[in-house]
């Protein structure tokens, strides 16, 4: 058997008639930028994550680094990140001008600590910028106190996170804004790049729909030095049809992440934790080992591909040597980064998959 770590392919041809109809329908219709596809996805995902607003974008990058100046970060500026992220959630902050001030991980949700933002907190701090990893929500009522307490605005990079919930209620309404990516492999996947941003600060999506579009909300008219980020209607067509399948799409995800903690229980491998009251989005599913490299090897030799997220942490990333960190300065980030294997996980995989998947870790 081969089990492939991901099988995009298998997604589109699951839901092909539909899609192939909206893009057709986008490609007929003369109009290639923003325009009403793009407003008809906007409230429709608005609507999913319970919040006011959606902002199209073209990447989950641009939607963490808009939202971050449309918050008026700038150079001189810091902004909370988790030491244990993929390095996107970091350039957002340093393409503001601003420095990325790492957080560590709790060792067992990957995620950021809340119990250690307060000490990170200086007089230059403007944001506090959690990760859902892997799709599991951060602590979000240990982490809001504190933001309140020092006056801070709240971002969270929602990339991994799509339709997850913290006790009981989706994502997506908490915080200032949340920032989310539709990389074709993402919970939510276009067929290229896409993004958005979701909010309920009116103030905060007029200035994001400016941003995106040159610094300009009337033709010829640029208020400010904007981009062009721009949600491609195409994809938006194509992610309209996908949001109508997620929740179905990741109940899936839900039940291979059962089987998979049955399957592992003993095998001796670190298992995902399962806070209480958290309904993850299983977007990885990401076991720790003390003994990675035999074990990505038994499962290679099995025809059983695995990937890391994230073999080399962002501080020590050639692109943040300028920040001056050295091994063992984040040693939570480090360890998990020996550590940590992600199994094969998308809706579309079968129970004989996982259990061959789950025995291929038995045997190694
Ligand atoms: C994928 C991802 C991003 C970036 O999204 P792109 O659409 O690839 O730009 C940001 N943060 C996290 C945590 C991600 O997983």
């Amino acid at each position: 058997m081969k089990v492939r770590f991901l099988d995009l392919a298998a997604g589109y041809q699951e839901l092909r008639t539909e899609i192939d109809a909206a893009v057709s329908r986008v490609l007929q219709s003369g109009w290639y930028v923003l325009g009403e596809e793009v407003a008809a996805f906007e409230d429709e995902y608005a609507h999913y994550c319970e919040a006011r607003h959606c902002v199209g974008v073209a990447n989950g990058l641009d939607a963490l680094t808009l939202t971050l100046k449309a918050m008026g970060v700038g150079p001189g500026d810091e902004v909370i990140v988790p030491s244990n992220t993929y390095i996107a959630t970091w350039l957002a902050v340093s393409h503001c001008g601003a420095t990325p001030v790492p957080v560590e991980p709790d060792i067992h949700t990957h995620n950021i600590d809340p119990t250690l933002i307060e000490a990170a907190i200086t007089p230059r701090t403007r944001v506090i910028l959690p990760v859902h990893l892997y799709g599991l929500p951060v602590d979000i009522d240990r982490i809001e106190p504190v933001a309140r307490r020092h006056d801070l605005r709240i971002l969270y990079d929602g990339a991994q996170a799509h339709g997850a919930a913290c006790r009981g209620r989706n994502i997506g309404p908490y915080g200032d804004a949340v920032a989310w990516s539709f990389y074709p492999g993402k919970n939510l996947g276009a067929f290229g790049d896409a993004g958005a941003v979701t909010t309920n600060d009116t103030e905060l999506a007029e200035r994001l729909c400016v941003l995106r579009n040159y610094g300009s909300a009337e033709k010829h008219v640029n208020t400010v030095k904007g981009f062009n980020s721009r949600l491609d209607p195409i994809q938006a067509a194509a992610l309209r049809v996908k949001l109508r399948y997620l929740d179905d799409w990741t109940d899936r995800r839900r039940a291979h992440a059962e089987r998979y903690r049955k399957g592992l229980a003993d095998t001796g491998l670190i298992l995902p934790a399962s806070p209480e009251g958290m309904n993850p989005a299983w977007h990885l599913f990401v076991v720790r080992s003390g003994n990675r490299e035999k074990l990505i090897s038994a499962l290679r030799e099995r025809g059983v591909d695995s990937l890391i997220h994230y073999p080399i942490p962002p501080h020590r990333q050639a692109a943040y040597a300028d920040l001056g960190y050295g091994r063992g300065d984040l040693p939570r980030a480090e360890q998990l980064a020996t550590e940590v294997l992600s199994l094969p996980m998308y809706p579309q995989l079968e129970d004989a998959q996982i259990d061959y998947v789950i025995g291929a870790c038995a045997g190694a």
